[in-house]
């Protein structure tokens, strides 16, 4: 039923969107990636900085040529900043705001004509867990992963009529190479066992738990589901 669809992950070289990559080529999908480091050994990832609409653009109008139209966007990239708001000056928030929303947007402009002229589209925006209570020293990383949050919402009403669903998953503590980055850090008021060991479902996340929810809402078993922030979380944030 996917054979022959499109995708593209933004952050499909690492962590989680390298998780979501894996699921949807099982799933049949072609997945190409665009990242900052893509592996040189796949031969559908690209280097791209989500930040900077002429490489996307490069590497879309690429992807299609080789795969066909891109009707799957899973729009993963992400970068978190951790600083005291006094001590955060406006290059870092507008680096991390760029990241993380401004990337979203040049992805979504990048692939709306296909799905458009497809009349079929399904976008996935990774938000964060961190967005249902806020999170000190996370002020950039969390207005950014907010407002993703609002653009989901928004996206899914206008495009809905297209065919297209537009929807978030904000994951909550998953181990991937940027939580264990955290960790080292002591940036996580605790290990990440002892965190696993507070969290209802008694485990950390994994990149296959986001993915696994990911596959689902890019299905045709979700085309009724738009506009929805489905949290991934283990029962962290109810
Ligand atoms: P990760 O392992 O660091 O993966 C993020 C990927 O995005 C990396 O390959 C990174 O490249 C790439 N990237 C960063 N900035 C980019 C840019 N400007 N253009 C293109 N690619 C860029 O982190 P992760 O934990 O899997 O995070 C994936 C997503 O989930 C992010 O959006 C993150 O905010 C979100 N998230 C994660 C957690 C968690 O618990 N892990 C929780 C909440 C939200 P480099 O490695 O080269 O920088």
């Amino acid at each position: 039923m996917n054979a022959g669809k499109t995708a593209i992950v933004t952050g499909g070289a690492s962590g989680i969107g390298a998780g979501i990559v894996t699921r949807l080529r099982a799933d049949g999908y072609n997945v190409a990636i665009l990242d900052l480091n893509p592996s040189a050994d796949d031969d559908f990832a690209y280097k791209a900085d989500v930040t900077d609409p002429d490489e996307i653009a490069a590497a879309v109008s690429s992807i299609r040529s080789k795969l066909g139209p891109i009707t799957v966007l899973v729009n993963g990239a992400g970068m978190e900043k951790y600083r005291r708001f006094q001590n955060l000056d406006f290059e870092q928030w507008e680096r991390i705001i760029d990241i993380n929303l401004h990337g979203v947007f040049h992805g979504v402009q990048a692939v709306l004509p296909d799905m458009m002229e497809a009349g079929w589209g399904r976008i996935v925006n990774i938000s964060s867990s961190s967005t249902h209570s806020g999170q000190p020293f996370m002020s950039a990383y969390v207005a950014a992963k907010s407002a993703v949050n609002g653009l989901t919402k928004s996206l899914a009403l206008e495009l809905g009529p297209h065919g297209i669903t537009v929807n978030a998953v904000p994951p909550g503590f998953i181990d991937t190479p940027m939580l264990r980055r955290s960790e080292e850090k002591q940036l996580l008021g605790g290990t990440i066992e002892e965190h696993a060991q507070r969290t209802p479902v008694r485990r950390v996340g994994l990149p296959s738990d986001i993915a696994a929810a990911v596959a689902f809402l890019v299905s045709e078993d979700a085309g009724y589901i738009t506009g929805q922030i489905l949290g991934v979380n283990g029962g962290r944030n109810t």
